[in-house]
């Protein structure tokens, strides 16, 4: 049973190296993000319940959250282990995580580090087609110079909260949140801090 958890700031490559991860455990990301944003699309009694919290960009309650993450893990796929992402967020979350995996836990929290410039530098060179939302990379993507989407011709921008100035603001209060759910693994010996820093694949290898 492999139970593991990513955490790492917009950016680190989370969600990229999440998914290398599962595949190499043959386990399910497990997204609670996801999971909300499927029962509001679907519209579900759950998705009405959180749609508002969502869109204000606050937290689900934990009430609302641990029945959510009970029911998910308990899900076929999930039975051989799982990669959680996006849960725990607080260590009252950490706590509940644990109480649900009774006897055995968490097996590991991967904490995915890169450096604050690094993050900038990736956000900062992100372009997104306005019609059609593929993302781009500037100095990888000609569609990030060129401003014409390569899939289907749409115009290619940049985020207005892709901006320098808002990314670190957003880095920072990442790290201000995340500290004390960090602290909580690390107290736990349960926190491994993984070099985010490279290319996809020898980020993987070195897992
Ligand atoms: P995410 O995609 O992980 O940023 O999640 C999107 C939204 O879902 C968040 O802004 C919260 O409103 C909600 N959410 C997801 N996970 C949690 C969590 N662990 N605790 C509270 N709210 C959550």
């Amino acid at each position: 049973m492999t139970r593991l958890l990513i955490v790492g700031p917009q950016g680190s490559g989370k969600g990229t190296q999440g998914v290398r991860i599962a595949e190499a455990f043959a386990i399910p990301v497990v997204s609670t993000g996801d999971v909300f944003r499927a029962n509001v699309a679907a519209q579900t009694p759950l998705g009405q319940q959180v749609k508002a919290i969502m869109d204000a960009g606050s937290l689900v309650s934990d009430e609302i959250m641990e029945g959510v993450v009970a029911a998910r893990l308990e899900q076929p796929d999930a039975v051989n282990g799982f990669l959680l992402d996006g849960y725990p967020r607080t260590p009252g979350q950490a706590e509940f995580l644990q109480r649900l995996l009774a006897p055995h836990g968490i097996s590991m929290a991967i904490n995915l580090e890169v450096p604050e410039d690094v993050v900038v530098e990736r956000i900062t060179g992100r372009r997104v087609c306005s019609e059609c939302g593929t993302t781009y990379a500037l100095g990888r993507d000609e569609s990030a110079t060129s401003g014409i989407c390569a899939k289907c011709g749409g115009a290619v921008v940049q985020r207005p909260d892709d901006t320098e100035a808002a990314v670190r603001k957003r880095l920072s209060l990442y790290a201000q949140s995340t500290e004390p759910l960090l602290a909580w693994f690390r107290e736990r010996n349960l926190l491994a801090d993984i070099n985010g820093v490279g290319e996809p694949d020898a980020i993987a290898a070195g897992l």
